[in-house]
C-alpha cells in the first residue's frame, strides 16, 4: 500500500535505541500507518485497490497458540510487529497482512488519523484495563494521553493529568482537553484516584501512582519498555492496590476503538514532518518538545 502518513510513537525510539529484544535488522520503523491500497495479493477479497486503511503495531499472529485461541492474540507466542519485526511505515510504501489491517472511512484527515493507530489503540486498551473508575490519572501527557483524556471525558470520567515538573504547556494543554486537574507527577492529586495509567517510560512513576490511587485502586503501565521501578514500601501496594501492564492490541480492540472515535469526537493534535526529517521528529519526541503527536508524511 501507499503510505499517506505515519505517526511517530515512543516505541519507535525504543526500537531505534535497541532497547527491545530481537528486532528485524535492518528495520524500517513506524506502526501508525494510514494509506491507500495499491496492490492486493491474489485471493485477498476483504480489501480493494484505492481503499483507505490503517496498519497498526500488531502485524501478524500465529492463530494457534493458547493465547490466540482464547481471544488474547495480543499475547501471541509467535507474533510479528509492524516497524519492529516487520518493516513499517517510515516509507513511501509498505506491505501488510490484509487480515490485520483496519478499514478506515474513505474520507478523512490522514495526518490526524495516524496517531490513532497506536497511541489511540493501545491507549484504548489501557483505559479498558484500568477499569471503570470515575477518577482516572494519566501520567505522561503525550500522544496517547491526549487521545485517551478525550475518551475518558466523553465517558463522563474525571481526568487528572500528570506531566514532567514545570511542563506548564502540557498541563494547560491537558486542561483544554477536559482534564479536571493537571500538575506535576510528584504532586499528590487533590483527591485519591480510582485508577491511573502510566504512559511515560519512567519506572519511578509507579510508586508515585500507587500513592495517588485509593484502596483497591489499579495502576496500569501502558508502555512496552520502562526504566527500572525503584523499590518502594509494601505499604503503598497494601489494601488491594494492583499494578498491571498492557501489551500490544487485539484486532477487536481496533474494531471497538474506531467505532468510538467519531462518537467521542476525538481530535488529535499533530505536528507533521516530511519523511526525510524523521530523525528530527524522533529527537523532538525524545526531548519532550512535542505537543500531541508527531506524524511523518512521505
Ligand atoms: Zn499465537
Ligand atoms: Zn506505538
Amino acid at each position: 500500500m501507499q503510505v499517506a502518513a505515519c505517526g511517530v510513537c515512543r516505541t519507535d525510539l525504543h526500537v531505534v535505541d535497541g532497547e527491545l529484544p530481537n528486532p528485524k535488522l535492518p528495520i524500517v520503523p513506524g506502526h501508525e500507518i494510514v494509506g491507500r491500497i495499491d496492490k492486493v495479493a491474489d485471493g485477498t477479497d476483504a480489501l480493494s485497490i484505492g481503499q483507505r486503511v490503517g496498519v497498526p503495531w500488531l502485524a501478524q499472529t500465529c492463530g494457534q497458540c493458547r493465547y490466540c485461541r482464547n481471544g488474547s492474540e495480543n499475547l501471541c507466542d509467535r507474533p510479528l510487529f509492524t516497524g519492529y519485526t516487520r518493516d513499517g511505515g517510515y516509507a513511501t510504501h509498505v506491505v501488510a497482512d490484509a487480515r490485520y489491517v483496519f478499514a478506515l472511512p474513505q474520507d478523512g484527515d490522514d495526518i490526524a488519523t495516524a496517531p490513532l493507530l497506536c497511541a489511540g489503540l493501545i491507549g484504548w486498551r489501557s483505559l479498558q484495563i484500568a477499569g471503570d473508575g470515575q477518577k482516572i490519572g494519566l501520567y505522561g501527557f503525550g500522544a496517547a494521553a491526549h487521545i485517551i483524556a478525550q475518551v475518558a471525558c466523553w465517558q463522563g470520567r474525571e481526568v487528572f493529568a500528570f506531566t514532567r515538573k514545570g511542563d506548564d504547556a502540557a498541563q494547560a494543554f491537558a486542561r483544554t482537553l477536559g482534564a479536571r486537574w493537571s500538575g506535576s507527577s510528584e504532586d499528590a492529586p487533590p483527591e485519591p484516584l480510582d485508577c491511573a495509567i502510566i504512559y511515560a517510560p519512567v519506572g519511578s512513576l509507579v510508586p508515585l501512582a500507587l500513592r495517588a490511587v485509593r484502596k483497591g485502586g489499579r495502576v496500569v503501565c501502558a508502555g512496552i519498555h520502562m526504566t527500572d521501578i525503584p523499590s518502594f514500601p509494601y505499604d503503598i501496594l497494601w489494601h488491594e492496590r494492583e499494578i498491571k501492564s498492557v501489551a500490544n492490541l487485539t484486532r477487536q480492540d481496533g474494531e471497538e476503538f474506531f467505532k468510538i472515535v467519531p462518537k467521542a469526537r476525538i481530535r488529535t493534535e499533530t505536528v507533521s514532518y516530511p519523511l526525510t526529517r524523521a530523525n528530527e521528529a524522533l529527537a523532538d519526541l525524545r526531548n519532550g518538545r512535542l505537543r500531541g503527536a508527531a506524524v511523518l508524511v512521505p
